[in-house]
């Protein structure tokens, strides 16, 4: 199935309307997501709103609703989303935190209980076009673990995301590094296995703790894992992103949540700077531009792939997907037609 983005769009806001979602919260959240699959990240695109609408239908996600500010010093801050779209109010908590370090240099958000939150690149995206770097770390409470610590084959953390932003300049987009601790988003598992492909190799071990590209091995029992990048560094680095949007921000975590009926739960810190209380801008910016380029003169070791910065792919697939259409897999699109089905929703129009 390719659908044209804008139809994909329209689609996707009715889905969430259902759920009695604001208009404005609709088109908020089904834009996030239609901007995750023309970015690539199609493990964080539409194929979301089958998880969202069980949530909704159970309860663990809350159509508009509104953060719980727990605490505000005006640098600091930490705000409950009360398992609210994490679209929506991690995007206004990333709001606040730009405008604190317009004001004081630097912000702390800690968004605790939020579902959802997406492409974290989202938000380091919006805080990288203010002009502000952005460090974004994210936990995940839902259900059984699937990504085991260096050396394990049991599950003990979820994808924990990271996502730092810098700002671009005259001549470059912003550099926007974002991905997810494991070696690969359990998304992708998702999406390779409702495609009936295989998974890349060293992502996955089967329960037994044996190499496989075999996606199937995390949706049958006994559950294999998924391998966390960068051995021990990618597993240190789940560890710490778990402890700084769990415990330290007093998210829900891996060993509170009380899965499945928990839903998706993220929990976020954020550190929003200002970089003109840092260093002069002319100086930052002819660095910056400088930087990329001496990064991108590198002989490519294979002539066709050429050295990128990161933001980069996800830019070039987005030029791509605008002008040829998103494909969407056909167990993703058959998921999505019985929701729209059952809540009497046109799928295309
Ligand atoms: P990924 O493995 O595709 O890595 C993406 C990052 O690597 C981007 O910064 C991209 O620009 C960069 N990159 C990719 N290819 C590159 C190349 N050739 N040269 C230079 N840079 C390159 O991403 P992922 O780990 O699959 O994560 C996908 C998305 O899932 C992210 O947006 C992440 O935030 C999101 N995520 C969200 C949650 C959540 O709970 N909300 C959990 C996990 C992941």
């Amino acid at each position: 199935m390719i659908i044209d983005h804008v139809r994909l769009l329209a689609f996707a806001n009715r889905m969430v309307a259902v759920g009695g979602s604001s208009p404005a919260e609709a088109a908020i959240v089904a834009d996030h997501l239609v901007e995750a699959n023309l970015r690539g990240h199609d493990s964080h695109g539409v194929g979301m709103l089958v998880a969202y609408v069980r949530d909704l239908e159970n309860g663990t996600l809350k159509a508009n609703q509104t953060p719980e500010i727990v605490s505000d010093t005006g640098t600091i801050s930490v705000w409950d989303a009360r398992a609210g779209y994490g679209q929506v109010i991690a995007r206004q908590a990333v709001e606040w935190a730009i405008e604190s370090a317009r004001k004081h240099g630097v912000a702390v958000n800690g968004l605790r209980n939020a579902h959802h939150i997406g492409r974290v690149g989202a938000y380091g995206e919006i805080a990288a076009r203010a002009g502000m770097v952005a460090l974004h770390f994210v936990n995940v409470a839902s259900g059984p673990p699937p990504v085991a610590p260096f050396r394990g084959r049991e599950g003990r953390f979820l994808t924990n995301p990271v996502c730092i932003a810098i700002p671009g300049t005259a001549d470059n987009e912003p550099i926007l590094l974002d991905f997810a601790t494991s070696r690969v988003a359990l998304g992708k598992v998702r999406v390779a296995h409702n495609a009936g492909k295989p998974m890349l190799d060293g992502a996955l071990l089967d329960h037994a703790g044996q190499p496989t590209t075999d996606p199937s091995v995390m949706y049958t029992e006994p559950r294999g894992v998924v391998l966390p990048f960068g051995e021990h560094k990618g597993s240190g680095l789940a560890l710490v992103c778990e402890l700084l949007a769990g415990a330290i921000v007093g998210s829900a975590s891996v060993t509170t949540a009380t899965p499945p009926e928990r839903g998706i739960i993220n929990g976020m810190l954020s550190i929003v700077i200002d970089p003109a209380r840092l260093s002069a801008r002319d100086s930052m910016m002819s660095e910056i531009d400088a930087m990329i380029a001496w990064v991108k003169s590198a002989e490519p070791a294979d002539p066709d792939l050429p050295v990128l910065i990161a933001g980069e792919p996800e830019r070039m697939t987005r030029a791509r997907r605008i002008a040829d259409g998103i494909e969407i897999d056909d167990t993703t699109w058959a998921q999505l037609s019985a929701i729209a089905e059952r809540y009497q929703i046109r799928p295309e129009g």
